[in-house]
């Protein structure tokens, strides 16, 4: 049976949306629907559609890139619907999720998509565009300024190409309309999201128009959250594995954990809708939610990076894999107990320690299948974020770092691109991996050549001799006695 709206009521999945699509009216855009948008935020406004019987919430979906168009062409044919396949060891549940009701790919359609952001229905834009899409400078803190894509979309030339050229053009609209802006709501990992978003939005609205600029520091909104629900990335396997079982054909289900959670700061230029209502902890203070989202970029992402590159190394498939080897155990285990958790925040109603626990069980989870080479994608924006402020904050305070250290260490072993039996892997996807490659391969076992990167490491890291020394000691001890080894002896 081919998922749609007309086959709805036959499918055999224990839920589908009952509420009418037809009179939906789209509150919200969301650009970068990727796995994760789709397992997260468009689950919750399902359940806001389903539940509390609101119409002006749905979502109209947005790709920029050009392999955009592939969700475009998945989604269109079965009017936006798609399967979101929950899997744990209790077993496997499906659900029809049906907030998105449109799509736009904004190569083809860039008018189309700034008069969507634009239109006084929109009242929040929101989006997962990976750490790449905020061209963040993770040392000067700044926009990319010289970026070609920047530099193109301040000409105003032709149609934007960025995130941040389409939000401009749609809130110039809506200001010389003399509407409020919308609420740009970031759903990626990284901390602070909401205030990188406000700072980078602001800088290139600056430089595109101050008037526009004065208005959206004053009546704008970027709220800053944390996001969480591992989402591999569908394989083929998933989508045959659902007709199998269900006699669906979806051309793009997700597949994802039973987990989930969204912390957001209650901070709105436009409205929103009762998020709290479905399980979302919308809470007053920005402090709160930057709690929770160190902690959790601080244990959970730290953790993948660390099981990643090692773990692909060592010749692993899978987090499952990786997490159920004892060494690895016990090396993340330690790396989050020792290293990481006496710098993070108490946070009342958390206990810590169960919160590695649950971590360790769910990246015990078989039934999702996530894979390293997931994990390992954009390691550029991710290690600068989840890792390197630990190894500074342990530097500063003098306290132990080396299981933090193996992982960096990890990550420019596998920017070499070349693995223990000495044949070379493709790097998973990083923007900078044209830049860093070249200088692993260059550096050998010496750290400086990548650490010499200041956008990603600033001058703290490379000066400071205890931790070169043992990043020089992790690299050699990974390169002669290979990943598993140096992970069992500082495990
Ligand atoms: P995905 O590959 O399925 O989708 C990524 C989406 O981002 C695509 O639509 C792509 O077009 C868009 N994108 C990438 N670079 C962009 C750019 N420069 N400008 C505009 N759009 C861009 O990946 P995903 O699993 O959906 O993850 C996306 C993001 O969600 C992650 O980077 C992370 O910040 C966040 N996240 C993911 C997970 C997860 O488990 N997958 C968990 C928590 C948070």
């Amino acid at each position: 049976l081919r998922l749609n709206n007309n086959n709805l009521s036959e499918l055999q999945y224990a839920t589908v949306p009952t509420y009418d699509r037809t009179t939906l009216k789209h509150g919200i855009v969301h650009v970068g629907v990727g796995g994760f948008h789709r397992a997260h935020l468009a689950v919750y406004v399902d359940s806001m559609l389903e539940q509390l019987g609101l119409r002006d919430w749905s979502i109209c979906g947005v790709g920029l890139q050009p392999f955009d168009a592939d969700m475009k062409n998945a989604l269109t044919p079965q009017d936006h619907l798609y399967t979101v396949i929950e899997r744990s060891s209790a077993g496997t549940k499906a659900r029809v999720i049906g907030s998105i009701s449109d799509y736009l790919f904004a190569p083809d359609s860039s008018e189309a998509v700034i008069a969507k952001m634009a239109h006084s229905d929109t009242h929040i834009v929101s989006m997962t565009i990976t750490e790449s899409g905020y061209f963040y400078n993770e040392n000067t803190h700044e926009l990319e300024i010289e970026h070609p894509d920047i530099v193109y979309d301040l000409s105003g030339k032709g149609p934007p190409r960025t995130f941040f050229g389409y939000v401009y053009a749609a809130l110039a609209r809506r200001f010389k309309a003399g509407l409020k802006p919308f609420t740009v709501l970031s759903c990626d990992n990284m901390q602070k999201n909401g205030d990188i978003t406000r700072n980078m939005l602001l800088t290139f609205v600056k430089h595109r128009d101050p008037e526009v600029a004065a208005w959206l520091a004053q009546h704008g909104a970027f709220p800053n959250s944390m996001v969480d629900r591992i989402t591999p990335r569908t394989i083929e396997e998933d989508v045959q594995n659902l007709a199998e079982e269900f006699g669906v054909e979806d051309a793009w289900p997700v597949v994802t954990e039973p987990f989930m959670q969204w912390v957001i700061e209650d901070k709105f230029a436009d409205g929103r809708p009762p998020f709290e209502k479905v399980g979302v902890q919308v809470v007053k203070e920005v402090e709160e939610v930057e709690q929770f989202e160190l902690t959790k970029l601080r244990l959970l992402n730290a953790s993948h990076s660390a099981m990643g590159y090692a773990g692909y190394l060592a010749g692993f498939q899978y987090i499952h894999e990786v997490i159920g080897n004892p060494h690895f155990h016990k090396y993340i285990l330690n790396m989050m107990q020792e290293e990481v958790k006496p710098l993070l925040p108490r946070i009342p109603g958390v206990d810590i320690d169960e919160y590695c626990k649950t971590l360790i069980s769910r990246f015990s989870n078989p039934a999702i299948k996530d894979e390293l080479t997931r994990i390992c994608l954009g390691g550029s924006g991710k290690l600068p974020q989840f890792i390197m402020p630990s190894i500074a904050e342990q530097i500063q305070a003098g306290g132990p770092l080396r299981r933090l250290t193996l992982c960096t260490a990890a990550w420019f072993c596998y920017l070499q691109g070349i693995n223990e039996q000495g044949h070379e892997f493709p790097l998973s996807f990083d923007p900078m991996a044209a830049e860093l490659q070249p200088l692993a391969r260059a550096g050998g076992s010496d750290p400086m050549k990548l650490l010499g990167v200041k956008s990603l490491f600033g001058d703290d890291l490379r000066n400071d001799e205890r931790f070169v020394t043992e990043l020089t000691k992790a690299i050699e001890s990974l390169k002669k006695e290979g990943a598993l080894a140096t992970i069992s002896k500082y495990a």
